[in-house]
């Protein structure tokens, strides 16, 4: 007989979903969420620095819909279609403000925005002022334990890092083919099977499902231009998945079927001869690559 798994409890669970979210910020909008608060007045900001803040609170926001919409708590009330909403509400209006035909200079943009918060979007900014509380208290409480490192247990098997480092060994600042088109490759290890993917052709129904599913695209996005992507579906297709379900259950049910599976990616680059270096996943894959806590190998990686 199956027994139900034990349910972790809310203030767990909600750590839990923060963190995600916080692996799923780019260096920017991380550094964004560590600015001291109350630090005195800023320095009237121009143009080019109220858009970068305005797209910080944006991808911040939109990182975060995309846990409310897997179910997984940030907040102890227990509204959490309240937030989502509130979240897409201020993510939306930036977007008014800042793309199409209504779109604003960013200095303008980021007063309107700020005047909206405290007028109509007044529930907006309750919700974004304490996602951003929590995210911060959260990096703090990382920051705090991170000197306390744990010896490594004598492993018998190779960890997935393990499997990964030695695929990465026999290609990172190795020959790549010459021209100029664009050459990504991307290595997921699962259970100590590598799986690889290219940038460009076609990917499975299932995989293309499951990724909508994980993105709040941000701009246009090409899911399939992605070689993390190619690899996720090498993944899907080895082991015959069906139902992008059961493949986001398997990464991120409890208990967790699949155990720290770890990804990286590189691209050829140099001139006239290439080489392959190893590069940061774009902000799509972060979103999805965090929501299945695969971990980006980003050890000396270009952006
Ligand atoms: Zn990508």
């Amino acid at each position: 007989m199956l027994h139900e798994p034990r349910r972790p409890d809310r203030a767990t669970r909600i750590t839990t979903s923060l963190d995600a979210v916080l692996r799923g910020l780019t260096a920017e909008q991380t550094a964004y969420l560590q600015r001291p608060k109350n630090a005195g007045p800023l320095p009237t900001p121009d143009d080019a620095q109220s858009l970068a803040e305005l797209q910080q609170i944006s991808g911040v926001a939109a990182r975060a819909i995309v846990e409310l919409q897997q179910g997984n708590p940030l907040t102890d009330d227990d509204l959490p279609d309240y937030q989502r909403v509130a979240l897409s509400g201020l993510v939306a209006e930036i977007r008014r403000l800042t793309e199409g035909h209504e779109r604003r200079p960013g200095r303008e943009a980021r007063e309107r925005l700020f005047a909206w918060l405290g007028g109509d979007g007044r529930t907006s900014e309750a919700a974004f002022r304490d996602l951003r509380d929590r995210l911060r208290a959260r990096l703090q409480a990382q920051a705090a334990a991170a000197p306390v490192v744990q010896p490594a247990p004598q492993q018998a098997q190779p960890t997935n890092q393990d499997v990964l480092s030695g695929q990465l060994a026999g290609i990172i600042g190795h020959a790549a083919p010459a021209g100029d088109e664009a050459q990504v490759k991307a290595i997921l290890v699962v259970g100590g099977q590598a799986y690889r993917g290219r940038n460009g052709g076609p990917v499975s129904a299932v995989t293309l499902q499951l990724i909508n599913g994980l993105v709040e695209q941000l701009e246009d996005w090409t899911i399939t231009g992605c070689a993390e992507v190619h690899a996720l579906d090498a993944f899907v297709t080895a082991r015959n998945y069906t139902d992008p379900n059961d493949v986001l259950k398997d990464f991120t049910g409890a208990p967790r079927v699949i155990k720290e599976p770890v990804i990286a990616a590189m691209d050829a680059r140099g001139r006239p001869t290439r080489s392959w270096a190893k590069r940061l996943p774009c902000e799509h894959c972060r979103q999805w690559l965090a929501t299945l806590h695969i971990t980006p190998d980003t050890k000396g990686a270009v952006s």
